[in-house]
């Protein structure tokens, strides 16, 4: 029996969960981060020559980058999942849920882990040069060197990152119950520290139904947060009350 609008209520992630996720992600990220950091000080030398550095140095980055997102991100969309699923009374297949999870994560994480490296790379080849141009010691390139592989890096992407996952687990919910005939939207909700965001806040409460974008106040339009590095905000989905015409169809799509 379909179940009444409303019931199919999402809600928004406790920030007690939500913090906890973060915390996990950064501190495995982190974890990387200074072995790698330890690993390129050796390397680089002294004076620090980034000829010294193996391509592979960056291969190994990156992959175990990838390694710690794609387990720790596959589990924060699968929490969300899990948690939209109790809280509702019609629910995709489970297996079908673990499914998008991996797909989507493997995919993203890839992607993610190679740009981090890439960007890595080119950053460290300035802090080289400015090193050995201005006699730094050791000491203090290694210091310059954990503005970008450290805690304050790896907390950045594990915000990011974990907003991405919530809102396409989201998405993926979105998708299958639309395959089971539910219609639902998306509801983007500005997080806490996203209200007075100018780039996130015109997108406060704004809704999008199976493969459309999000319109902003302002025009702008987007699939899903983050909007920008350390971005908060949620994607909630929400049943379409069945009386509810459908954006941009015909008035025969009424019955
Ligand atoms: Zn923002």
């Amino acid at each position: 029996m379909r179940p009444a609008f409303g019931t199919l209520t999402g809600k928004a992630i406790p920030d007690e969960i939500r913090s906890k996720t973060e915390r996990r992600l950064a501190a495995e990220l982190t974890k990387v981060e200074e072995k790698f950091k330890r690993r390129l000080v050796r390397l680089l030398g002294h004076p620090p020559d980034e000829g010294n550095v193996p391509i592979e140095f960056w291969g190994d980055y990156a992959r175990e980058t990838n390694r710690v997102l794609t387990t720790e991100l596959q589990d924060t969309m699968l929490g969300e999942m899990e948690r939209y699923v109790d809280l509702s009374p019609v629910a995709p297949d489970w297996d079908d849920l673990v499914g998008d999870a991996n797909r989507w994560s493997m995919d993203h994480t890839t992607r993610i882990s190679q740009g981090i490296a890439d960007n890595s790379n080119r950053i460290v080849g300035d802090i080289v040069r400015d090193a050995r141009e201005s006699g730094q010691s050791q000491a203090e390139l290694a210091k310059r060197l954990s503005w970008r592989f450290g805690r304050a890096h790896a907390e950045m992407v594990a915000i990011t990152e974990t907003t991405r996952a919530d809102a396409e687990a989201a998405t993926a919910l979105q998708n299958r119950l639309g395959e089971m005939g539910v219609r639902t939207r998306r509801r983007w909700l500005t997080g806490e520290d996203e209200r007075v965001c100018p780039i996130c806040f015109p997108f406060d409460h704004a809704t999008a139904e199976i493969g459309q974008p999000f319109t902003a106040t302002n025009g702008q339009q987007a699939m899903n947060p983050p909007l920008h590095p350390r971005g908060r905000c949620q994607v909630v989905i929400e049943e379409i009350p069945p009386e509810e015409v459908p954006t941009g169809a015909p008035p025969e799509a009424l019955q």
